[in-house]
C-alpha cells in the first residue's frame, strides 16, 4: 500500500469530502483488525484512518496537498497540525476490541499542560474533537456467534439547525466584545518555575467569538446544539464477547468550533443461553441420556449453535462425563477457527416405568445379585409431605 493518502483511500485528488468518507468506510470495514485476515490489517486500518482524518480536515488536507506526503508528515511529527487537539481524547474506547488509536500530540500539547492551567476556556475557539458518547447493546448468543447488523438508538447533541450551530439566529446584532476587544483571547503574564510567561486564554466574556449578540437562539438556549435521538446501525462482528465495546467513529457528540465528531462507544452485552454456557470461545451444555444409552453405549444428536451434530456416547458412560466437540464452539474474535463445545452428559434416572420395564429391571437387578425391597406408597409420601 502506497503512503498517499488519496492512494490510501483509492479516490483521486479532487475527491470530495463524501467520496472520501464513503471510501474511508469501505477500506476501513476491509482491513478492521477485527474482520480482515490480513496479517497487516491493523498497519493498513491505521493508515486508512489516518488519511481519512487528515483529508477531511480542510485545514490539514490543504496543507497536505501543497506540501507533499513527506514533508506533512515531518511537519506533523513537529507538532504543527495536531498540537492540542482534543487534549484527553485518547484514552477512550481502550477495552473494547476497536481499541482507540487517538491522542498523539507533539510539543505543543506538552507546553499546553505545562503551560495553559487556564481550564476548558483556553482552547475554545479553535476545532476541537467532540466528546465520546457511551451507550449499550444487547445481544442474544446465537447474534454473537453469527455477528449480527444491530440498530442502537442514542441521544445525543446534535448542531443546532435553527442558527446553524452558531447560538445566535442568524442576522442578530451584535456589538464587539469589550473585554477582549473583538480578538477572542485575553493574554495574562504568570510567574512559572521557568520564568515569566505570557499566557493566552480564551475570552469568557464572548467565549472567544469577539463578538456579543443581542439574541440567543431559543431553540438551543445559544449552546448551538440540540439533544435529538440518533438510530444508528452498527455492525456486531462474530465472536464478540459480553463486555466489549464497538466503537463508532464520528457518531459522538460535536467537536466544538467545527471540530470532528466524537466517537460512540457500544458496550456489547450478551443475555444468557437456556441451553449453552459461554466460557470465552468454548460452550458447554448438558445433555439427557438414558440409563441404557450410557450402558451400551449410542449416538446421539447434540443441538449446536450452527445445527445439530453426531456425538458417539462410548459404553460404559458415567453421569457427568464430559465430551468435547472440537470447533462447535463461539467463533473467536479477529481470529480463524472456533473454540469447542464441552457436552456433559446425564444419566436420566427413570421415574415412571410401565410393568415391562419394571420387571426387566427387577431382573438385571436380581441377574447382578442385588436384592432391591420397595415399599410401595412410601416415597409417595415423602414427596407430598413437602
Ligand atoms: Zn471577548
Ligand atoms: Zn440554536
Amino acid at each position: 500500500m502506497s503512503e498517499d493518502f488519496y492512494d490510501v483511500l483509492g479516490v483521486s485528488r479532487d475527491a470530495d469530502e463524501d467520496e472520501i468518507k464513503d471510501a474511508y468506510r469501505e477500506k476501513a470495514t476491509e482491513y478492521h483488525p477485527d474482520v480482515s485476515d490480513d496479517p497487516n490489517a491493523e498497519e493498513k486500518f491505521k493508515k486508512v484512518k489516518k488519511a481519512k482524518e487528515v483529508l477531511t480536515d480542510d485545514e490539514k488536507r490543504q496543507a497536505y496537498d501543497q506540501m507533499g506526503h513527506d514533508r506533512f508528515e515531518q511537519a506533523e511529527k513537529r507538532g504543527g497540525f495536531d498540537g492540542g487537539r482534543g487534549g484527553g481524547a485518547g484514552g477512550m474506547g481502550g477495552q473494547g476490541p476497536f481499541g482507540g488509536m487517538g491522542g498523539q500530540g507533539g510539543m505543543g500539547d506538552i507546553f499546553e499542560q505545562f503551560f495553559g492551567g487556564g481550564g476548558r476556556g483556553r482552547q475554545s475557539n479553535r476545532p476541537q474533537k467532540g466528546q465520546d458518547l457511551r451507550t449499550r447493546l444487547t445481544i442474544d448468543l446465537e447474534d454473537a456467534y453469527e455477528g449480527v447488523q444491530k440498530q442502537v438508538s442514542v441521544r445525543r447533541p446534535e448542531r443546532c439547525d435553527d442558527c446553524d450551530g452558531e447560538g445566535h439566529p442568524p442576522g442578530t446584532d451584535s456589538h464587539t466584545c469589550q473585554e477582549c476587544n473583538g480578538r477572542g483571547q485575553v493574554t495574562q503574564v504568570q510567574q512559572t518555575p521557568l520564568g515569566r510567561v505570557q499566557q493566552t486564554q480564551t475570552c469568557r466574556q464572548c467565549g472567544g467569538e469577539g463578538e456579543i449578540y443581542a439574541e440567543t437562539c431559543s431553540t438551543c438556549g445559544g449552546d448551538g446544539t440540540v439533544r435529538r435521538e440518533a438510530t444508528l446501525s452498527v455492525e456486531v462482528p462474530a465472536g464478540i464477547q459480553s463486555g466489549q465495546s464497538l466503537q463508532m467513529e464520528g457518531e459522538g457528540a460535536p467537536g466544538p468550533n467545527g471540530g470532528p465528531n466524537g466517537d460512540l462507544l457500544i458496550e456489547v452485552e450478551i443475555e444468557d443461553h437456556p441451553d449453552f454456557e459461554r466460557d470465552g470461545d468454548d460452550l458447554r451444555r448438558q445433555e439427557p441420556i438414558s440409563f441404557p444409552q450410557a450402558t451400551f453405549g449410542d449416538t446421539v444428536e447434540i443441538p449446536t449453535l450452527d445445527g445439530t451434530v453426531e456425538m458417539d456416547i462410548p459404553a460404559g458412560t458415567q453421569s457427568g462425563e464430559t465430551f468435547r466437540l472440537q470447533g462447535k464452539g463461539m467463533p473467536r474474535l479477529r481470529r480463524r477457527g472456533q473454540g469447542d463445545l464441552y457436552v456433559q452428559v446425564q444419566v436420566v434416572t427413570p421415574s415412571d416405568l410401565n410393568d415391562e420395564q419394571k420387571e426387566a429391571l427387577e431382573q438385571f437387578a436380581e441377574a447382578g445379585g442385588e436384592e432391591i425391597s420397595v415399599e410401595e406408597g412410601f416415597f409417595e409420601k415423602i414427596k407430598n409431605s413437602f
